[in-house]
């Protein structure tokens, strides 16, 4: 039955932020406005007590898989994204507890001319340590970032409680009903 629930993996990434004294599992929407309706039509209607996430680790990366029962099974979603392993994945995998509150949250892209001062590009110097010409070219010696790039996170206020956290080997995948299902239609079915 649950084979017939949409993935959905039109989104940025996931954040993990300390908030409210939980970790936070924050899916990253661009628009404010389909963050909003996500929530409205499909998070919204989530008993609590089944939301799922499984983290799949294949080499560098991992498989982000959530999903849940639905009080409004119509427009329920399941949301999948294969990401990198990151420092803040690696924290969360140490640090959850068992426990996470789910949040979305609204990804803005930040350039040069509109960051702050000391906002962190992806090549880990500040925004002041760039180039503020044409080129932003990053001006620590032996830092070859040609283009600062950064980006802002709001978290919405909205959140409920996950307490069905795995991570998981993909040879563990097919005792797991989830991430079986999610990476048979969206891997397995796909090649050849
Ligand atoms: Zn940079
Ligand atoms: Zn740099």
């Amino acid at each position: 039955m649950s084979s017939s629930i949409p993935w959905f993996d039109d989104f940025v990434g996931i954040a993990y932020r300390y908030y409210d004294l939980r970790m936070n599992v924050v899916p990253l929407i661009t628009d404010r406005k389909e963050s909003a309706s996500l929530w409205h039509d499909t998070i919204h209607w989530w008993v609590d007590s089944s939301i799922k996430i499984r983290f799949v680790e294949m080499d560098d990366e991992y498989w982000f898989i959530m999903g849940s029962d639905s009080q409004k099974p119509d427009t329920n979603l399941s949301f999948f994204k294969v990401l990198p392993k990151s420092e803040n994945y690696e924290r969360f995998k140490k640090g959850h507890g068992g426990e996470a509150y789910l949040r979305l949250g609204v990804y803005t892209a930040k350039s040069l001319d509109n960051a702050k001062k000391n906002a962190v590009c992806d090549c880990s110097h500040e925004a002041q340590d760039h180039d503020e010409g044409d080129d932003d070219v990053c001006l620590f010696n032996k830092c070859d970032c040609k283009k600062f790039s950064s980006f802002q996170v709001n978290l919405l206020k909205r959140k409920k409680t996950i307490t069905d956290i795995k991570f998981l080997e993909e040879k563990d995948v097919k005792d797991d009903t989830l991430s079986w299902n999610c990476i048979n239609v969206n891997k397995y079915s796909k090649s050849n």
